[in-house]
């Protein structure tokens, strides 16, 4: 069956000394979480560090982004090898802030995972829709083409390492949350797709996790959703106590 999952996405924040001390804490305090699989993910400078501190525990170690070529002359850019090779085993791919500043789009994000898989990564790929797709009843459509185009030409092996992650735009820091109804909706529609895609079997085993505005006062209500198997979590995966409370919601 499929997993519960919480990932915390640091994004491009915490200094070195804090990031490593938010680490070893949340390590500390979720010693007797066995039906959870905790994944955190802070910027590239920390992940080897990261890796380290968590070898000898049940924490997985996510980067936020990866480049979308092998390995090369692409200045300030981090491949999906190199990141294996620190021992990162995931890799958030097409988070709408990436989409929204730096452009991505469903192609490059694309090849990003078809990279992941080649290196044995899993990826946590993201997909949403912004408010006014909402307003204006676009939001299947939306994500039914994200969906499409970002895992074009992924065949239903290499499709069973994935996981995804249902971020509505318009819920991602703004302290709005998608009702819990509105979350299983489209995790529900999210399930069929792939099952259209993949087949029921490999369709029942994706984890799809839940992102916006998740926190300990509403996770309980979005985790008791029979297609919400998580979250992704960012401003409150920075907070050990949050983080945690978050995991325990189910
Ligand atoms: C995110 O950026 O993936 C996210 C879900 O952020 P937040 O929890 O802060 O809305």
């Amino acid at each position: 069956m499929r997993k519960n999952i919480v990932a915390g996405n640091w994004k491009m924040n915490k200094t070195f000394p804090d990031g490593i001390t938010l680490i070893e804490e949340i390590i500390e305090k979720s010693e007797d979480l066995n039906n959870v699989k905790l994944i955190i993910s802070p910027p590239y400078i920390f992940l080897k560090d990261a890796s380290n501190i968590a070898a000898h525990s049940k924490i997985g170690i996510a980067a936020q982004n990866c480049s979308n070529e092998e390995s090369g002359a692409f200045t300030g850019e981090i491949s999906a090898s190199m990141l294996k090779s620190a021992n990162v085993n995931y890799i958030i791919l097409g988070h709408s802030e990436r989409r929204a500043y730096y452009g991505e789009k469903d192609e490059l994000i694309n090849q990003k995972i078809k990279l992941c898989i080649k290196h044995n990564i899993t990826p946590i790929v993201c997909c949403g829709e912004v408010l006014q797709e909402r307003e204006s009843g676009e939001h299947f459509k939306v994500v039914s083409n994200q969906i499409k185009g970002m895992f074009f030409g992924i065949n239903p092996e290499e499709f069973t390492k994935v996981i995804i992650a249902y971020e509505p735009v318009w819920a991602i820091g703004t302290g709005k949350t998608a009702s819990p109804d509105q979350a299983q909706e489209i995790h529900q529609f999210i399930r069929k797709i792939i099952t259209d895609s993949y087949g029921s079997e490999i369709a029942n085993n994706l984890s799809i996790l839940y992102g916006g505005s998740c926190k300990p006062s509403n996770a309980k209500e979005l985790f008791a959703n029979p297609d919400v198997d998580g979250g992704l979590i960012g401003g409150a995966s920075l907070n050990a106590n949050d983080f945690l409370s978050i995991a325990k919601s189910f």
